[in-house]
């Protein structure tokens, strides 16, 4: 497929100005949603194939997840399109002034693979609430999902509208060529630079939501029960490979080996086994490898076992990790926590503080002091207290990262204006100016813009 053409017709759709009409978008919005509800099966099957992803899962980190954005910008998009008022300086008097929403026009989403129907879906969704037409193209490291994103909504829109692109490098190179008004990027950081490098030659507009090493802070204070429950949830849901799940786990040296007790225990309740239940598989051999070289034997406390036929890798706990070892240098984005300890408080912050800016950071404390030096010491996408990826589902809150971790956030209203542009507009009466600033100028007029100004 030829998706210069196809950008070239979405231009050409995009200029008649029916997306600008709320009830087209809604309507898309619709028919979205259906076309979702109505594949459901197909959906969950194609994840299986990719991932061995359960249908538990698959519900409650993507499709409801879509379901819910759609749902959101049905109920809320006609108030986020319409002109807000703003005030009016003195100077401009008499007039009224108002911010429009407008569309971008023709943008581009990219997808990762690990989440890859609601990292393609919920951008798309964002930029047609917002009024863009959408190439999107999600990843080919999880084929089947692609191809079913491609098979369910190529034939029910048409592609002036809306488009699944599907490709690996080579097409994605190709798409970065084209001049977009927008392009949204799910991905590592280091392919959100040739995205960022290629943006810049159009000066198209970007949002890039990028990884890193997330981490979590346990201090002595903290309920090591809830503390242990959420964080071996957030670890090895996906089986780690979640953008914001917690990287490494800093932990207060005095209750060290209470706390990985506590862990053991929650791993061993959750039945993390090979058969797929309740656990995910690793997307492929790369990975695979690629994790399986990151466990140091010598330092396992608990897991370590693992099976290449089933891309299976058990929940793995490392021990006595230093920063300068190998697992603590790139991104794990897999089933294995390495634990670090501290001695003080400031101490563990000032580690984390030379690190690139996280996307996510998390701490477990009932201290007030803590909580407060956490949040301003550090720099970081987004977070929680006390809790674990949760914060990435609350629409209320911007979802994005910062530094090497992003740039630009989404979700909810922050979704609708990523994708939009806020248009300034001053409507200024006829009548009433002191044509102060009009030539010829004079000491007088320059006394009067004075007082004014
Ligand atoms: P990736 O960067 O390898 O791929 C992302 C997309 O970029 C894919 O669609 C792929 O086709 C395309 N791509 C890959 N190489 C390219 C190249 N050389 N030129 C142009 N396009 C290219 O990332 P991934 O492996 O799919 O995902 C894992 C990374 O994404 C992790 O770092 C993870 O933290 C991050 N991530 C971030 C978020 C977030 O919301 N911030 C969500 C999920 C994943």
């Amino acid at each position: 497929m030829n998706v210069q053409h196809i950008l070239e017709k979405q231009r050409e759709f995009y200029k008649t100005h029916k997306t600008k009409d709320p009830d087209f978008r809604k309507h898309k919005l619709r028919q979205l949603k259906t076309l979702i509800q109505k594949n459901e099966d197909v959906l969950y099957e194609a994840i299986y194939k990719d991932f061995g992803k359960s249908r538990f899962e698959t519900y409650t980190t993507e499709i409801s997840f879509v379901l819910k954005d759609i749902d959101y910008y049905l109920k809320n998009l006609d108030r986020f399109a319409k002109p807000k008022s703003a005030k009016t300086n003195l100077v401009n008097q008499i007039a009224t002034s108002k911010i429009y929403s407008e569309p971008l026009g023709c943008v581009l989403v990219i997808g990762a693979w690990n989440y890859p129907y609601q990292l393609s879906l919920s951008p798309m969704v964002a930029a047609i609430a917002a009024g863009n037409t959408c190439i999107v193209k999600p990843s080919e490291i999880a084929f089947h999902t692609m191809a079913v994103m491609a098979q369910i909504i190529n034939p029910e829109f048409p592609e002036e509208f809306l488009y699944v692109a599907e490709g690996g490098i080579e097409e994605t190179t190709e798409l970065l060529k084209l001049k977009f008004d927008k392009i949204f990027f799910t991905g590592s950081t280091r392919v959100g630079k040739i995205v960022y490098e290629a943006a810049a030659k159009h000066l198209t507009p970007v949002t890039l939501e990028l990884g890193g090493k997330s981490p979590v802070i346990v201090t002595a204070s903290a309920d090591f029960d809830v503390a242990a429950k959420r964080i071996v949830w957030g670890k090895f849901l996906n089986a780690g490979q979640t953008c914001v799940a917690p990287d490494y786990l800093l932990v207060d040296e005095k209750v060290k080996d209470k706390f990985l007790e506590y862990l053991r225990q929650y791993i061993k309740k959750f039945e993390y086994g090979p058969d797929k239940q309740h656990y995910t598989q690793i997307i492929n051999q790369k990975n695979f490898k690629r994790l399986t070289e990151l466990i140091d034997t010598a330092k396992v406390y608990f897991g370590g076992n693992h099976d290449v036929n089933n891309l299976y890798i058990e929940p793995t706990i490392l021990t006595d990790v230093q920063w300068e070892d190998k697992v603590m240098q790139e991104e794990i984005f897999g089933p294995v926590l390495p634990v670090l300890t501290y001695q003080y408080f400031r101490e563990a912050l000032n580690e984390i503080l030379e690190t690139e800016k996280p996307l996510a950071a998390y701490i477990f404390t009932k201290n007030n002091e803590e909580k407060e030096l956490f949040t301003s010491l550090l720099s970081f996408g987004g977070g929680c207290i006390n809790d674990v990826v949760m914060h990435l589902s609350n629409d209320h809150l911007p979802f994005g990262g910062v530094g090497n971790s992003g740039i630009g956030s989404y979700h909810g209203k922050y979704g609708f204006e990523a994708f939009s542009h806020r248009k300034a507009v001053m409507d200024r009466a006829t009548w009433g100016e002191p044509n102060l600033k009009y030539p010829p100028y004079s000491e007088e007029k320059m006394k009067w813009i004075n007082r004014v100004m």
